[in-house]
């Protein structure tokens, strides 16, 4: 078989809400675009009934031509493996439905709080942890946003805000420039973190709308953007993440790690030293959330480890991720090296 990559160019559509609204939706039109057949890769639409396929063009053009196994194609693709049920998996793996106290809230760490901005995501990774996450009962009215501030207003514990989703890029700017000045009018708070996979799928979404509104907020913003291989860093990425830098604003990384996509020392170590060629610290290496569709991806601990000792030897120690599980019940992320 005959490989080469995708040759157009990575942005399609200077503006990213363009791009979010062509995202490919449809197992046969991606395959078309990369030359391969869904029988031979057990695609199946009855994966994607309850959690379609999504994949913005841009990451599309990462993929390698002709390459089944291509490491960004298999986050993505919905295949049948996901119709098997394992008991060991369930649709909330870390328990949140039991810390959502208000809509748009949660709370599980004594002194932050996540807020689910957005039900949206540019992409529908097949590994989500929220993948049966209950979208409908966080969709927010503005009375609802301000119950929610209110609730952060009564907690004086809490000094730092996390912005999720789905994915808190989704939401326009005007809303999160709009939410960001109430929460910096809220003292106890002092930080703003964003979890967001959307730059890396969809790079044209770090533009100047987004610099202006985050690069002056007084609630020292940190990026933790999510990426899971190497092939994932596109040169459009990192000139985005050099805007963000110069506003001031820190940007970090988490991946999961993934059966058949990361699961090798060699593809790691390339990993953290393509995210410091592009200016991102890698931050969290989190073991496989146990959701049901998902156990196709999962490395049992034992073999974690080792690959993460073979890291730990080959790279200088600011560039190894932290080893971390998610367990339901649990105060803070477990360490597990
Ligand atoms: S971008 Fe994040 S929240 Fe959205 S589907 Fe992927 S892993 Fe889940």
């Amino acid at each position: 078989m005959s490989i080469s990559p995708i040759s157009q160019p990575i942005n399609l559509y200077s503006d990213w809400k363009a791009e979010l609204s062509h995202c490919v939706s449809s197992i046969d039109d991606l395959l078309i675009q990369l030359g391969l057949n869904a029988d031979d890769l057990s695609a199946t639409e009855q994966a994607a009934i309850d959690f379609p396929i999504k994949v913005p063009q841009p990451f599309v053009q990462l993929m390698e031509y002709g390459n089944p196994n291509d490491p960004l194609l298999k986050q993505v693709l919905p295949i049948s493996s996901e119709l098997a049920i394992d008991s060991n998996f369930s649709t909330d793996p870390v328990d949140e439905s039991n810390y959502n106290p208000v809509p748009g809230i949660v709370h599980k760490y004594h002194n932050r709080v996540l807020m689910i901005i957005s039900p949206n995501c540019a992409i529908n990774c097949r590994y989500c942890f929220r993948r049966h996450f209950p979208y409908d009962e966080n969709r927010q009215s503005k009375q609802q946003w301000l119950e929610a501030l209110d609730y952060l207003k009564t907690k004086p514990e809490i000094n730092e805000v996390i912005y999720s989703g789905g994915d808190p890029l989704a939401a326009n700017d005007n809303f999160l420039r709009w939410l960001t000045a109430e929460i910096e009018s809220i003292s106890h708070i002092k930080r703003l973190r964003i979890h967001s996979r959307l730059p890396v799928v969809i790079p044209a979404r770090i533009d100047e709308p987004l610099i202006n509104w985050l690069g002056h907020t007084r609630l020292k913003p940190t990026f933790v953007l999510h990426i899971n291989h190497a092939n994932e860093i596109s040169t459009e990425l990192s000139q985005g993440v050099d805007r963000l830098k110069q506003a001031g604003i820190s940007v970090l990384n988490q991946s999961v790690l993934l059966k058949g996509i990361n699961d090798s020392s060699d593809q790691l170590i390339a990993l953290s030293e393509k995210l410091f060629d592009a200016g991102i610290m890698p931050y969290y290496l989190h073991m496989l959330d146990p959701v049901q569709g998902a156990s196709h991806f999962d490395i049992p601990k034992g073999q974690a480890v080792e690959i993460f000792s073979q890291i730990q030897t080959e790279l200088p120690g600011f560039l190894v991720p932290k080893l971390v599980q998610e367990r339901a019940g649990e105060s803070a992320k477990s360490l597990i090296l």
